[in-house]
């Protein structure tokens, strides 16, 4: 059994069809780096950073710390790509009380639709400019790439464009070297799926955070249980929107990829692979059992019922009729 896990994490995870999928995996901390090399994914698609900000009393770190930080994962990873999620603090992920912050983060009436993630990050310039520098200082020991959480306005990306150019001249008047980052942005807010063409101008990767997709399309709190029944990530709302947004992507040349719980989901594997989609990002234990679904797919065959798994009014019983009627399905 040993053997053959060992077998299956360097073999490549290709479709039926002879498409390379990129298996990626999320992280919070740096100590997680050895797991993302022992699963056998190919680089890191999600590194939570407001890990590195959580459960600490006080003092949040600083731009050093987090350069540590961050080069720890960038030289583990030894040239393979490293997406850095700049902090998504808010809503579910809190800091701990610390005297300025939190008087505006905690108080709100809905925090999931407050202060969080990048709106956060630029009601803190201080902060992000550290955060900015220690990320493309990081850059310089791998392939890092710069990713933004919860993106939903045009003009919000270019208070961020300036906030990266003035954290790079920064850098020059230091003579700190850095990295000219590819820069991606979360797509987990539907008005970001609905505009991407105009989000695209500015950003050179999309990442879809499913997770947070299913809870701003449906208006269902991840985090309430008393309407956690309604979370449904089979919803032809949010089906259409991911559809969407792969095939648009794919449309103007970026790159997109799932960091969402369906990445790593085996239940979604044969439709995210039919509406295109060729990289995931998931828990690194969930790396080998999405490899394995995705040896046995032929995504092409898939490709050709995603309309009507998408307009269906029940997507899953669908989605299963189909499963069962595929040959070769297990
Ligand atoms: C998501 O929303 O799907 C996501 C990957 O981000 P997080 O779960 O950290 O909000
Ligand atoms: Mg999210």
């Amino acid at each position: 059994e040993r053997a053959r896990l060992d077998r299956l994490r360097h073999t490549p995870a290709v479709t039926l069809d002879g498409h390379p999928i990129e298996l990626l995996a999320n992280i919070e901390l740096p100590s997680d780096a050895q797991a993302v090399l022992d699963a056998g994914a190919v680089g890191v698609g999600l590194f939570r950073s407001e890990f590195l900000f959580m459960n600490r009393a006080g003092r949040l770190p600083g731009e050093e710390e987090q350069y540590e930080a961050y080069s720890k994962v960038v030289k583990a990873l030894a040239g393979l790509p490293v997406t850095i999620r700049t902090v998504d603090i808010g809503a579910d992920k809190q800091l701990d009380r610390t005297p300025q912050q939190m008087e505006r983060v905690d108080h709100n009436l809905n925090p999931a639709l407050g202060l969080r993630a990048i709106r956060w990050s630029l009601s803190e310039p201080e902060m992000f400019g550290e955060q900015l520098r220690a990320i493309l200082r990081a850059s310089v020991h791998g392939k890092v790439r710069l990713l933004v959480p919860m993106v939903a306005q045009l003009r919000e990306v270019r208070l961020l464009i300036e906030a990266i150019e003035r954290a790079k001249a920064q850098l020059r008047a230091r003579a700190q070297a850095y990295v000219d980052v590819a820069i991606g942005a979360m797509i987990e807010v539907p008005a970001a799926a609905l505009m991407l063409p105009s989000l695209l101008k500015y950003f050179d990767f999309v990442s879809i955070g499913t997770n947070d997709l299913i809870q701003y399309t449906l208006a269902i709190d991840r985090a309430d249980e008393a309407v956690s029944h309604l979370y449904d990530p089979w919803h032809p709302a949010v089906l259409r929107l991911i559809a969407q947004t792969i095939a648009k992507a794919q449309e103007l040349g970026k790159e997109v990829s799932v960091c969402g719980e369906m990445a790593g989901d085996p239940a979604f594997t044969e439709l995210l692979l039919g509406m295109g989609l060729r990289s995931f990002s998931m828990h690194p234990t969930q790396v080998s059992s999405i490899k394995k679904r995705i040896l046995r797919v032929d995504s092409s065959v898939w490709n050709k019922h995603i309309d009507l798994i998408c307009e269906a009014d029940d997507p899953q019983v669908t989605y299963g009729r189909l499963q069962t009627a595929v040959p070769g399905h297990v």
